[in-house]
């Protein structure tokens, strides 16, 4: 019984790991793991310990649920320190090998695997009815294919999307977009604004509806906004723009105040300091670079004295820092996005067993399935949890 995995990446080395009969691994990279050296800014973060559907979204919702319970958060990380990998966590529930190093993860997860590697093996073709996977110069025959070729996202680490074009010759592909990233607003701060970060609670609406909110960095662009909280929303939003639909973030620029303790200290101040200018009375509230853009907003102007301000212009002053709104228009960012919207319609696949119900003998795992999760390790979760679903099959059948 012959098995042949595509793919050395994330996915593909925990199948590796799992997997214990005769296997040979194509990649057509140099190495194993090119994007897994990429993730966590380099210290992969690996899974979060707030695991739950919530963080998971496809076309076909639920298809992720069995596996994610029966091959959770717990059971990778006893499966990673099992391999001599010892991890840690940040209080966001966020996990990391103990080293902070991606690096880590990849090469124990490579020097841990079982098989043969085949690198720089760039699948061409594969003929579903004789078996046979095809490169430049080779044929390799399989009873069994596991495909784990990723998204389209980070082309450059190997995973750049041109096997879709194989796999449609068998399977429906979900359109594909691009999520955990960055976004141009129709509103953008000017750019006095650039490059500023701020922490804030960055609430999501969709077609006017409340979705979702995270408190985090927030990073103003000439383009629009980034950061992590953007991140956090980012899956949303970009099944928001899939859909056309109007997509509202708002900045709560002081969420540790509620509205009536920032409109009360603002209101106390402009009447104590009567001859300061707007600008000089909110030097304390926000970084003065967001000043200009923040006053903008609410149609005053930096340079009005504090005496001259109205209980309605403080009213909209403390609306502008406690709701700062902007209106997202597009992706920004498609090369680096960290995870690939679409893929392998999951209609046609065992959520159990991964296999596909199109072609007997022939498996998906990873990214390559019409699967995204959230920012915060649960990609690299989802990696995990189906190729252990896989795995578990295939070594007991
Ligand atoms: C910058 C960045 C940061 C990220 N950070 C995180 C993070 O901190 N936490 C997290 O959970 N997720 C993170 N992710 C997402 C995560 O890396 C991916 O979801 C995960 O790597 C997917 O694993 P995979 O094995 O399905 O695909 P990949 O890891 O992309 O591996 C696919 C492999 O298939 C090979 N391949 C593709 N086509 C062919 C072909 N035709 N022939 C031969 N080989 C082929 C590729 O060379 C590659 O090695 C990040 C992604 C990026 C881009």
């Amino acid at each position: 019984m012959k098995t042949i995995l595509i793919g050395a990446g994330a996915a593909g080395l925990f199948f590796a790991g799992l997997y214990k009969k005769d296997l040979l691994i194509l990649d057509k990279n140099d190495q194993a793991g090119r994007k897994l050296l990429a993730t966590g800014n380099g210290r992969c973060n690996f899974t979060n310990l707030n695991l739950s559907d919530d963080f998971y979204f496809s076309s076909n919702e639920g298809f992720y649920s069995y596996a994610l319970r029966t091959n959770d958060n717990k059971d990778l990380i006893v499966y990673l320190n099992s391999l001599g990998i010892l991890t840690t966590n940040l209080p966001s529930g966020r996990c990391y090998p103990q080293t902070l190093s991606s690096k880590t993860v990849r090469d124990i997860l490579f020097m841990r695997a079982n098989g043969k590697f085949i690198f720089e093996e760039d699948v061409l073709d594969i003929d579903f009815e004789k078996k046979l996977v095809i490169t430049k110069d080779a044929k390799y025959a399989y009873d069994r294919l596991v495909i784990a070729s990723g998204g389209k996202s980070l082309p450059g680490s190997g995973s750049d999307g041109k096997i879709f074009k194989i796999l449609k010759k068998v399977h429906s592909l979900r359109d594909f977009s691009y999520a955990i990233t960055n976004y141009k607003c129709q509103n953008p701060l000017s750019k006095r604004a650039k490059g500023v970060r701020v922490t804030a609670k960055a609430s999501l609406y969709i077609d006017g509806k409340f979705i979702n909110s995270s408190t985090d960095d927030v990073i103003f662009q000439p383009y629009g906004l980034t950061g992590t909280a953007i991140l956090d929303l980012s899956n949303q939003i970009s099944y928001g723009l899939f859909k056309n639909s109007d997509i509202r973030v708002q900045l709560d620029l002081l969420s540790a105040y509620d509205f009536k303790e920032v409109l009360d200290i603002l209101s106390a101040l402009a009447g104590k300091y009567k001859d300061m200018t707007l600008r000089e009375l909110l030097t304390g509230f926000i970084n003065e670079k967001l000043i200009f853009d923040l006053v903008k907003n609410t149609g005053l102007r930096e340079d009005i004295k504090a005496k001259s301000l109205s209980a309605k212009d403080l009213k909209k002053i403390t609306a502008s820092l406690k709701g700062l709104e902007f209106r997202i228009k597009e992706i920004n960012d498609v090369e680096n996005a960290q995870v690939t919207i679409g893929g392998i319609d999951t209609k046609f696949v065992n959520p159990k067993t991964f296999e596909s119900k199109n072609i007997k003998d022939l498996y998906f795992i990873g990214e390559v399935l019409d699967v995204d999760g959230a920012c915060g390790g649960y990609n690299i979760q989802w990696a995990y949890s189906s190729a252990k679903a896989c795995a578990d099959y295939l070594n007991k059948n």
